[in-house]
């Protein structure tokens, strides 16, 4: 089990995020930050349904938005990204229902 704790956001320095310390080897970024990196328009309809998980999972997790950034930065992921994109909602989707229609 990771460790969890809460950092403050090293853009805004206002928002908190929660970081697992075993994973975390980039600097800080809160959610609202990190927003408009994450958006853009998917045209790889894999990566489309791969991405389409409900909001709130990005707003939880920092390594799927990481994940998602890196997706629009540079329009490829490496199959270790894939996998531990999948595995990481499969892990939040077994903690808590999904309300998301
Ligand atoms: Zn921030």
């Amino acid at each position: 089990m990771a460790v969890k704790f809460k950092q403050k956001c090293e853009k805004c320095k206002t928002n908190y995020v929660i970081v697992s310390s075993w994973r975390q080897r980039r600097p800080i970024i809160c959610y609202e930050c990190e927003k408009k990196d994450m958006e853009g328009e998917i045209t790889d309809p894999a990566m489309k349904k791969m991405f389409d998980i409900p909001e709130d999972y990005y707003k939880q997790n920092s390594f799927l938005r990481q994940i998602k950034i890196n997706y629009m930065k540079y329009k490829s992921l490496t199959q270790p990204q894939i996998d531990a994109f999948k595995k990481t909602v499969d892990d939040m989707k077994k903690k808590k229902p999904v309300h998301d229609g």
